[in-house]
């Protein structure tokens, strides 16, 4: 465990080493607040930022207090564009996601995409909590590999941890995290599009439950191409 704790640290290093402006999209789930302990606790110069969709639940909003509250690392928050999100809404209708992939992804387009890609405006390379057992859309992902869509390199330091490992990490740590985690939520998003899973289903069973498992993202992590220079590919032959 330690070894992966320490590989993911050096890996957040290497990424300010060789691209200095590095911001860490994220969602508050339990991946993420484990970077956001190993960021703040090494000190190491990465922006932390989330997206406030304007529909997420209490639970999430409660624990965002707690992160500014913990972490001298400032959580900055960024929110859609008003004027898209009210066209969004005159279009499709207030819950219009519900109706097609073609509106549940317009939407996360207004809410989540274009706030993200202001966010990450100027920057050189992206930190996720993604992790590749988490989803059959991620399973061919790299430690680090450069993110067409945006623009810039994108690292995810905690591409090979299992489940047990960030809880465990969580635990050791006494790092805050979303309480309705403790309610079988696994992945957390907004409140309509998520919903408590049973035992046995798949981790991602509860977003966006009525699509198929092959188009449950949003856009944030639709583009990964390998890295030409994948200084990172050691990191994961070690672990
Ligand atoms: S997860 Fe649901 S509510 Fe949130 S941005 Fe996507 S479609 Fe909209």
């Amino acid at each position: 465990m330690q070894q992966k704790i320490d590989l993911a640290t050096d890996l957040l290093r290497q990424a300010v080493r060789e691209f200095s402006s590095v911001s860490f999209a994220t969602s508050l789930g339990a991946e993420d607040m484990v970077l956001t302990d190993l960021i703040d606790r090494h000190r190491i110069d990465i922006e932390i930022f989330t997206l406030d969709t304007g529909r997420l639940p209490e639970e999430t909003y409660s624990l965002m207090q707690q992160i500014s509250e913990r972490y001298s690392t400032p959580l900055k928050i960024y929110f859609p564009d008003n004027l898209a999100v009210e066209s969004y809404v005159e279009r499709y209708g207030i819950n219009g996601f519900y109706d097609s992939i073609e509106s549940r992804k317009a939407c996360c387009l207004v809410r989540k995409v274009e706030p993200l890609r202001r966010a990450l405006k100027g920057k050189r390379a992206w930190v996720t909590g993604l992790r590749r057992a988490q989803a059959v859309t991620r399973s061919n992902m790299e430690l680090s590999a450069f993110d067409a869509e945006f623009g810039l390199q994108k690292y995810n330091p905690l591409l090979d941890w299992s489940h047990k490992d960030v809880w465990s990490y969580i635990r050791n740590h006494d790092v805050p995290y979303n309480r309705l985690h403790d309610e079988f939520y696994p992945s957390l998003g907004c409140a309509p599009c998520t919903r408590s899973v049973t035992a046995g289903e798949d981790i991602r069973s509860g977003r966006w439950w009525w699509e198929d498992a092959s188009s449950k993202e949003c856009g944030l992590h639709a583009a990964m191409r390998p890295s030409k220079t994948q200084n990172a590919h050691s990191l994961t032959e070690k672990s």
